[in-house]
């Protein structure tokens, strides 16, 4: 494989996104704004500083990576002009990235500050609730897709140590589904199953019922346990990360053979210690050598300073990846999203004609 001259991007072509949550994709320069114009005391008054207190800066653990939402998410929560202008800006952040369809995510609780229990990040109580962060959320994607000509959906998060909350998400699921929301999510603790929580079983059986797309965070720190269990209890039609599905060989091949798509964060999984930080012995190449339905995703850019190109460029450097499979890759990322059915068809009409490609290639 030839080596890409430095700065070249791995793949400068239209791309799909599929998992990147919108909390964790925030500019920095933002929250330093909304934080100045709500008088919010931050510990650091430069986007430097602010970084440096926001983004891990070495492998750690799903803990440490949470704590960083500390840093910031009381800034933004609870504030109308601030939710909207971040998903407004997530928008032009993509188009930049070369994405034309993206699914972002996010839990509408942890972004209210009135009708949800606890109120987050130790918020006053206020008047934003979670079903209003929805509608300011879709308005922003909607005026951003607009703006910068790129589509943009999202998919409301459930949170495994709040399953009080899963319900409600799922009706918010309901009521949004013809206006920019696309799938229920359940992200969080994986160590929390679902046999205890029983309230996200409930809103993922209420998913199916309705229709409604379905995707699973398991598998990411957690064993293929939390996998099967996605798949079988809560009926993800996608997972979220999904790496230690290979621990489980049956589960695996069953996987494959089923087209089940696995949305995989490489610079993610480094940071979080999701798994080994040497990129050469990562489980997406077995995806890959395998022909596996897989995304390439950043996750939470924000929180590992990163970008989508740093993920292409870390397939493409360290885990062999040609232009050939970023194409295959992004077709079946496309073919996976939870777009309608006729959308979806334009979605792949654009690739194929974007990477040169006649409709009936099989890959
Ligand atoms: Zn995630």
């Amino acid at each position: 494989m030839a080596e890409l001259p430095p700065q070249a991007e791995a793949f400068n072509k239209p791309k799909v996104e599929l998992h990147v949550h919108l909390d964790g994709a925030i500019r920095v320069q933002t929250i330093l704004d909304v934080a100045k114009r709500r008088g919010i005391h931050l510990p650091a008054t430069t986007v430097e500083e602010m970084k440096q207190k926001i983004i891990l800066h070495e492998p750690g653990t799903l803990t440490s990576f949470l704590e960083k939402f500390e840093e910031y998410m009381h800034v933004i929560a609870g504030d109308r002009e601030a939710i909207k202008r971040i998903a407004y800006e997530f928008v032009e952040d993509k188009a930049k990235e070369g994405v034309i369809y993206v699914e972002v995510r996010y839990s509408p609780h942890l972004l209210a500050n009135t009708k949800v229990d606890p109120v987050p990040w130790n918020q006053k109580e206020g008047d934003v609730s979670p079903d209003e962060v929805v509608r300011l959320v879709n308005e922003g994607l909607s005026e951003g897709g607009r703006a910068f000509k790129i589509k943009a959906r999202s998919i409301l998060c459930c949170m495994r140590h709040m399953p009080n909350w899963s319900m409600e998400v799922l009706e918010l699921c309901k009521k949004y589904r013809h206006d920019g929301v696309v799938a229920i999510d359940l992200a969080g603790d994986e160590s929390l199953n679902c046999k205890a929580y029983p309230n996200h079983r409930m809103a993922y059986e209420e998913a199916v019922r309705c229709g409604i797309h379905r995707t699973v965070h398991a598998g990411e720190v957690g064993p293929a346990t939390v996998v099967r269990e996605a798949v079988e209890v809560l009926k993800a039609e996608r997972v979220g990360h999904g790496y230690s599905t290979l621990e489980d060989h049956a589960l695996y091949k069953q996987l494959l053979d089923q087209n089940m798509h696995f949305e995989m964060c490489p610079v993610s999984s480094k940071y979080t210690g999701a798994c080994n930080s040497d990129f050469s012995k990562h489980p997406i190449i077995r995806f890959r050598q395998d022909k596996a339905n897989y995304s390439l995703n950043t996750d939470d850019p924000l929180i590992f300073n990163s970008t989508l190109q740093l993920d292409y460029s870390t397939a493409h450097k360290y885990m062999g990846f040609t232009e050939e499979e970023f194409k295959r890759l992004n077709i079946k990322s496309a073919e996976s999203s939870f777009l309608p059915e006729e959308e979806k068809a334009e979605l792949l009409d654009r690739l194929h004609e974007a990477y040169e490609l006649i409709q009936s290639t099989a890959f």
